[in-house]
């Protein structure tokens, strides 16, 4: 009989991923490296529509991203959505995490922004919020992973992008920005929520 388990046993699932953003790349590949997966990222796909991150939400972008990759390529799309939340900032800079510093920021300027925000404040409390979206033929599922931590006053640290030479994870005395890939996978919000994604599919193979 042709089961899940037959189904998805006997190929490479194709996945696309919706990001450009080579940092996330090279972290999200690291994570699904052990499942039977054929991965792509948008990158393969050079008509794939460029889209608009305007929703009000983290789940409302993830799923408008893989929702029209899925569309373009007819595979299975997996795009994510990542917001810093400040709490000194009543969450700001969240879903408007790219732009904060403006429109067309860079993740320097957005950083120099964040300190200017926050400067003379004492309350330096954060967290990473991602939410993974999923678009396939069966259906659309959201996965969240958290990571709680705070602003530094300086930036510390090579690796890393974003605001990761700025953002300590609780616990530890390194900023994202000093911690290996595997390190930062471990415990970040999106390696949470990647992991989330990864338990999903990996019950297809041993139902
Ligand atoms: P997006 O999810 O790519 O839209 O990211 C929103 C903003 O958060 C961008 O400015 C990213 O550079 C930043 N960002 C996303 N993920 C991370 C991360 O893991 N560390 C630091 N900054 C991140």
């Amino acid at each position: 009989m042709f089961t899940a388990k037959t189904r998805y046993m006997h190929t490479r699932y194709p996945l696309v991923l919706a990001t450009r953003n080579t940092g996330k790349v090279r972290e999200m590949e690291g994570l699904l490296t052990h499942l039977p997966l054929h991965i792509h990222t948008v990158r393969d796909f050079p008509d794939a529509p460029t889209v608009e991150e305007d929703a009000r939400t983290l789940r409302g972008n993830a799923l408008k991203k893989a929702e029209a990759l899925f569309i373009h390529t007819g595979f299975a799309s997996l795009a994510d959505d990542t917001g810093l939340e400040v709490d000194a900032l009543d969450g700001r800079p969240g879903v408007h995490s790219a732009r904060f510093a403006g429109l067309a920021a860079t993740d320097a300027e957005n950083r120099s922004h964040l300190l200017a925000q926050l400067d003379g404040q004492a309350n330096r409390s954060a967290r990473f919020r991602t939410v993974v979206a999923l678009v396939e033929h069966d259906g659309t599922h959201c996965f969240e992973g958290v990571c709680e931590g705070h602003i530094l006053d300086t930036e510390r640290g090579q690796d890393g992008f974003g605001y990761d030479a700025l953002f300590q994870p609780a616990g530890y005395d390194r900023t994202f920005a000093e911690l290996s890939r595997a390190e930062k996978n471990a415990i970040s919000h999106r390696g949470q929520a990647v992991r989330a994604f990864v338990d999903f599919i990996s019950r297809r193979y041993t139902r």
